[in-house]
C-alpha cells in the first residue's frame, strides 16, 4: 500500500491573496441546468457590460493573475460574452469559459475561439437533472464528456477541462472517470473532482453583525440527507485501490488545517495507451516557478500544444524529479517491449481535488487558503463559492455550535445529514 499523503512532501502551491493564477468572473447568475451542489442562486440576471468591467477593473488592480474563469450562472447564457472574452484577451490574459455546454454550438465555439478563447471548463455530472441524461450514473455521464471533448478537439486550439461534482455515494465511481480521462488523454487536459458542500443546518447556528439569520435560505442551505465532509483524502485512496501509483504533487492548505488538501493537484505523463507515470514535486515547482519568473505570474491554463510534450519533459527533466524519472523509466521499458509506442505523442494531463469550506466543530471556516476562485463583490475580493452570504447577509456569517462542548479545539466535523 502506497505510503498517506504527508501535504510537507508536496510542493505548496505559491499562491495568494495577491498573485495567483486565477480570477472568477461571474457575468450572469442565470442558468438552464440547476445542479445538486450549485453555490448560485438562479435567477434571470446579467450584468452589463459596464458591470464586467469594472468587475474586471477591480481584479487588474487587486490582483496579478493569468487567467480568468468566466463562470455564473452559465456564461453561455449571456447574449455578450464573445465582447467579455475578447476584454480578458486584450488585457493580455487568458479566457477561460466554465459552463455546463448545454447551450454550446460548434458555431458559438468558432466565434469565441475567434475572440481569443483559451478554452473551456465543462461542469458535467450525474446529478444536473439534464434533460436526457437524468438516472444516469457518473460512469455513463462520461458518454456527454466525449460529446463535449470531441466537440473542442475538432475546432482544435483550445484546453479542455471537465468538473465533476463528488458525492458520498458517487465517490466509488472516481476511479472509472479518471481512466476516461487517461483514455482521452490527447483532448482532455484536466479533470476536477469537486467535493460536495452545503450549510450545515442542524449543529449550528448562523450570524452577521451579530443577528442569528437564517441560511437555510441561501442555495447552498438546502440540505438533502447526505455526506458533506468528503475529503481529498478517500478521493486519492479510492483511486488508489485501482491505481497504486497514483501521486498527487502539489496542494493548497487550509485557512485553519495546515495538513488538509483543499486544492490536490497531480499530474501524468500519459499516451491514450497507457499513463507511464505521475509527475513529482519538484517538477510542478520548475514549471511555477520558471512561468513566473518569465511572465511575472503564476500558471493557471496551459495551451493544449504546451501538454503535449511529454517526451520532452521525460528526457529533460527527470535527472531533477522523482516522479518524472519513475515515468521516463517506465516508459524506456515500454518502448524496449513495443518500439513503435516511440511514435505515440506523449501528453502531460492535470487531476485537481478541490475540497471546499469545511466548517469545524467550533463553527470555524476551514477555506483554501490562497482561494484562486475569488470574484468580485462590492468592489472586494470575495470567496465565489460564498458570495450568496454577502449579497443576503451583508457580509460572510459566522458559524456557532449549538453544542458548546465542541466549541473547543478544531476537531474536524463530521456531518451526515439527517
Ligand atoms: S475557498 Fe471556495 S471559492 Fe475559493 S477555491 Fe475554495 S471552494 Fe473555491
Amino acid at each position: 500500500m502506497p505510503a498517506p499523503l504527508d501535504h510537507r512532501s508536496l510542493y505548496r502551491l505559491p499562491w495568494n491573496l495577491a498573485d495567483n493564477p486565477i480570477a472568477w468572473l461571474e457575468p450572469t447568475k442565470a442558468c438552464n441546468l440547476a445542479c445538486d451542489g450549485c453555490y448560485r442562486e438562479n435567477v434571470k440576471e446579467h450584468k452589463s457590460l459596464d458591470q464586467v468591467q469594472a468587475d474586471l477593473d477591480v481584479f487588474a488592480r487587486l490582483r496579478n493573475f493569468d487567467g480568468v474563469s468566466i463562470a455564473g450562472g452559465d456564461p453561455l447564457m449571456y447574449p455578450e460574452l464573445p465582447t467579455i472574452v475578447r476584454r480578458v484577451t486584450a488585457m493580455g490574459r487568458k479566457a477561460i469559459i466554465n459552463t455546463n455546454g448545454l447551450a454550446l454550438t460548434r458555431e458559438l465555439l468558432v466565434e469565441l475561439k475567434a475572440a481569443g478563447l483559451m478554452g473551456l471548463t465543462f461542469h458535467v455530472d450525474s446529478r444536473q437533472g439534464r434533460p436526457g441524461w437524468r438516472d444516469k450514473t457518473e460512469v455513463q455521464m462520461n458518454e456527454l464528456r466525449s460529446t463535449y471533448a470531441d466537440l473542442v478537439a475538432s475546432v482544435g486550439g483550445l484546453a479542455c477541462a471537465f468538473n465533476s461534482t463528488v458525492h458520498g455515494d458517487t465517490l466509488h465511481e472516481v476511479p472509472e472517470l479518471v481512466d476516461w480521462a487517461g483514455r482521452n488523454v490527447g483532448k482532455v487536459h484536466t479533470m476536477v473532482f469537486i467535493l460536495f458542500r452545503a450549510a450545515a443546518l442542524e449543529q449550528f447556528d448562523y450570524f452577521a453583525s451579530g443577528k442569528k439569520v437564517d441560511v437555510g435560505s441561501l442555495v447552498y442551505g438546502e440540505q438533502k440527507k447526505e455526506r458533506l465532509d468528503l475529503n481529498a483524502r478517500e478521493v486519492v485512496d479510492v483511486i488508489r485501490e485501482r491505481h497504486p501509483d497514483f501521486s498527487p504533487c502539489g496542494y493548497l492548505n487550509g485557512t485553519a488545517q495546515a495538513d488538509s488538501f483543499k486544492w490536490l493537484l497531480a499530474m501524468r505523463v500519459a499516451s491514450a495507451h497507457k499513463t507511464y507515470g505521475w509527475v513529482g514535486p519538484k517538477f510542478l515547482e520548475m514549471t511555477q516557478s520558471a512561468y513566473h519568473l518569465w511572465t511575472g505570474r503564476y500558471m493557471s491554463y496551459a495551451a493544449p500544444s504546451a501538454l503535449s510534450v511529454g517526451r520532452s519533459v521525460l528526457l529533460g527533466a527527470w535527472p531533477l524529479d522523482r516522479g518524472v524519472r519513475t515515468a521516463a523509466a517506465s516508459w524506456a521499458a515500454s518502448l524496449a517491449r513495443r518500439p513503435l509506442d516511440a511514435l505515440r505523442k506523449l501528453h502531460l494531463q492535470s487531476i485537481l481535488v478541490i475540497q471546499p469550506i469545511d466548517l469545524l466543530e467550533d463553527g470555524t471556516d476551514n477555506m483554501c487558503d490562497g482561494c484562486p476562485d475569488m470574484t468580485v463583490n462590492d468592489g472586494k475580493l470575495v470567496w465565489s463559492c460564498r458570495l450568496e452570504e454577502p449579497r443576503a447577509f451583508g457580509q460572510f456569517v459566522t458559524a456557532v455550535p449549538r453544542h458548546p462542548e465542541a466549541s473547543n479545539g478544531h476537531k474536524r466535523l463530521d456531518v451526515v445529514q439527517p
